[in-house]
């Protein structure tokens, strides 16, 4: 393969020849390793079998001279910290011959583990920073890529004691977990073809795009990602005209662009469309096994923002750029299949097929009604409090939503009564057959966080900026705890289907609080919610504490996912970072307000008060100057504006000094982000008064319609 069609794009491209023309897949390595090599590998990535140094070796320089050859010049162990964002350090293939030469080599040790300065990177106490030394562990089972001329190795990220420092060795674990709980279940109802469980993951991913030249315009976007300011525009979302509206053509060539940059990494990018907001649209792929989905998703969301960059855009994917305009989400699809293709939420056409698939369903039910914190938990940060219960996205409480044939099924098998569907008479589990459900008699409430959509839950509270890699290792240690403990029950039991028949009916009687079929966004829910005792965690603050809760704990300890100390460093990160969050945004609302809102306001009532002088002059006894008026209005408004600021600055300092963390995140949330929402206020009102030629930040106007053509 040669640089040529690596390389950027071109506009006839053929999509089957370009596809994963940049990753070291089984393609590449059937062609380049021995046979031996090969099937050794594949043991470790089908079987997870220990890879040896010899063979290591192998792959590692194979790799390096498909890489060579390819353009790149430097290697990388690319993982995912808990920052957020994804790490790379890159070293070049070099090393010299002894001769005065170099050499281009890439040893097995090297492919396998690297040793980066990871002192920076938030560890919550677990490394203390002295003790710089991480390692990251080649992940096989990804596939390794190449990014801007470095080949790029997929990797887990863990302390010198194995701890883990990243989100996709907790991952990696809980699919381990339920896999083993899955195939128990299995192999109850008579399966033994099935080997193991896969956790499969569709992320849809929004995003909204605005101009460069406009971005630059605005250090709120720069600095926090979000508009700090900014009244509404005349016109928002109201009349829904670009929800999957026609895409404009600048908008359409990026995302052209974007689909051949994403298929050469191999990304499996399906769907484009625009979504509710101005400038808002949305990218899905095809789903694939949650690891590779995660590493997939995060190499997404970073192509989206340097392919934006190429065409004089930016991609925002913070969760709520604009106030009073829909956020952005990201709806993980989350399902289990086995290794022979059976998918485990598929209601099956046999009564057999139909009560494994029930218990499945009530493994789920269960599991989000006892963890139900948890799932709130991992979408929780400070950016996604802006959209989480605001009318636009799920509520912060969870709740399932099923369909009415589903729900129907339920109430039957709850209440021991024959459930009816036009003419097909379904009676006991076991003896009859549910109907297949369709996406139409799924998929009708938009309002849930956590919906079945015919073969797939769909769990839509995640945000836009948020790796898939904890929401989905929550939802996998729950599920798996959940079949644990019905796998312990059946395995036991004299007659499977009458121990069956009760386990599910029980669990639907004792968790169906958490079905919800109705308005997720309407008031009327907090209070029934309430009254069914379903956990409201209105802000990220109130989420926190959960991750160290005994209840959860014990879970993942029990299962091996999360160490109690790895919890407890979580916990601290998680602490940190909505502080730093609230702190951010907080000193560059000050900077701003200094730097553009101050200047613009003296200068527009230096404008009307010249000219109300003048006019005085001219005529002493004129009443109702329209220049008089607005001064009035204005002058009331500009000293507000210097109240509000010096309470921002003290609530600021103030929580600055609270030291114990949790204490501090409930500060910065109640004093800091009141204080910015009310000098918001002030600002917003100011703008809507001044001249445009004096106001010189951009409005939401400019940057939701700053893409016109
Ligand atoms: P929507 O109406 O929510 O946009 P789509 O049919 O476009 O629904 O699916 C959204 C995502 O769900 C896609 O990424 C798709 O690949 C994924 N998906 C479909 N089936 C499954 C499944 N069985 N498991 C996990 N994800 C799935
Ligand atoms: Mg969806």
């Amino acid at each position: 393969m040669t640089e040529s069609n690596t390389g950027s794009s071109n506009n006839n491209c053929s999509v089957p020849e370009i596809f994963g023309c940049r990753v070291f897949n089984d393609r590449v390595m059937k062609a380049r390793l021995p046979k031996n090599i090969y099937k050794a590998l594949r043991r470790t990535m089908d079987d997870g079998e220990p890879l040896t140094l010899d063979v290591a070796n192998v792959v590692a320089n194979a790799m390096k001279d498909w890489a060579v050859e390819n353009g790149c010049t430097h290697f990388t162990h690319w993982f995912q910290p808990l920052t957020g964002v994804t790490a790379e350090k890159h070293d070049s293939f070099i090393e010299p011959d002894g001769k005065g030469e170099i050499i281009m080599n890439f040893s097995g040790k090297s492919l396998v583990k690297g040793e980066p300065d990871a002192s920076s990177f938030p560890s919550g106490g677990l490394r203390a920073t002295f003790e710089a030394r991480g390692y990251t562990a080649w992940d096989p089972t990804s596939y390794a890529f190449i990014k801007e001329g470095s080949l790029c190795i997929p990797t887990a990220f863990c302390g010198y004691n194995g701890e883990a420092l990243d989100k996709k060795t907790p991952l990696l674990r809980s699919m381990d977990e339920i896999s083993r709980s899955a195939v128990r279940i299995l192999r109850l109802f008579g399966n033994t073809a099935s080997r193991k469980v896969i956790c499969n993951v569709g992320p849809e991913q929004e995003y909204f795009l605005v101009d460069k030249e406009v971005f630059k315009k605005r250090e709120d976007l720069i600095l926090t990602g979000r508009t700090l300011f900014g009244a509404p525009p005349p016109k928002g979302q109201e009349l829904d005209d670009h929800y999957f509206g026609s895409i404009k053509q600048r908008v359409a060539e990026y995302m052209k662009d974007l689909d051949e940059e994403l298929w050469k990494l191999g990304i499996l990018a399906k769907t484009k469309h625009n979504e509710a907001a101005p400038a808002q649209h949305e990218l899905a792929p095809i789903f694939c096994e949650a690891n590779v989905s995660t590493d997939c998703n995060q190499l997404t969301m970073e192509l989206m923002k340097k392919v934006a960059s190429r065409h004089g855009m930016v991609c925002l994917l913070h969760e709520k750029p604009f106030e009073g305009i829909n956020g952005s989400g990201k709806h993980d699809n989350w399902s289990l299949s086995t290794d022979d293709g059976i998918n485990l939420f598929d209601p099956g056409k046999t009564p057999r097929d139909n009560a494994q698939f029930l218990l499945f369903l009530a493994a789920v039910i269960k599991g989000v009604d006892e963890y139900q914190d948890m799932l709130r938990l991992s979408a929780a940060s400070a950016a996604n409090d802006h959209r989480l219960g605001a009318a636009e996205a799920p509520p912060a409480i969870i709740s399932i939503f099923l369909g009415d044939e589903l729900m129907a099924v339920l109430d039957s098998i709850e209440n021991g009564t024959i459930y009816k569907d036009e003419g097909k008479t379904l009676m006991d589990i076991g003896s009859s057959v549910i109907p297949q459900f369709t996406r139409d008699t799924t998929d009708r409430n938009r309002t849930s966080p956590f919906a079945f959509t015919g073969n797939k839950f769909e769990f839509r509270s995640i945000g836009s900026n948020f790796s898939v890699a904890t929401p989905n290792t929550y939802l996998n240690t729950i599920v798996s705890e959940e079949l644990d403990q019905f796998a312990d029950i059946l395995e036991a039991a004299d007659d499977f289907d009458k121990a069956l028949s009760e386990l599910v009916k029980k669990t639907i009687t004792e968790h169906k609080r958490i079905l919800f079929d109705g308005n997720g966004y309407d008031e009327a829910w907090v209070r029934e919610a309430e009254r069914r005792g379903l956990c409201n965690l209105r802000t990220t603050p109130d989420a926190i504490p959960v991750l160290i809760a005994p209840k959860n704990i014990e879970l993942f300890t029990k299962h091996g996912v999360y160490s109690e100390i790895e919890m407890h460093s979580r916990y601290e990160i998680k602490l940190e970072k909505y502080c730093k969050v609230i702190n951010i945004e907080a000193l560059t609302m000050i900077d701003m307000v200094n730097k553009y809102v101050v200047p613009a306001v003296v200068s527009y009532e230096g404008a009307l008060l010249s000219t109300l002088e003048k006019k005085k002059a001219l005529l002493p006894n004129s009443s109702s100057l329209l220049e008089e008026k607005i001064l009035e209005e204005y002058t009331e408004l500009s000293g507000r504006l210097y109240t509000q600021l010096r309470a921002l600055e003290n609530a600021e300092n103030e929580c600055a000094k609270v030291s114990e963390m949790l204490e501090r995140t409930y500060a910065y949330r109640d004093k800091v982000v009141s204080a910015m929402n009310e000098l918001r206020a002030t600002v917003d009102r100011l703008e809507q008064m001044t001249g445009k030629n004096y106001w010189t930040l951009p409005t939401y106007s400019d940057m939701i319609y700053s893409i016109q053509e």
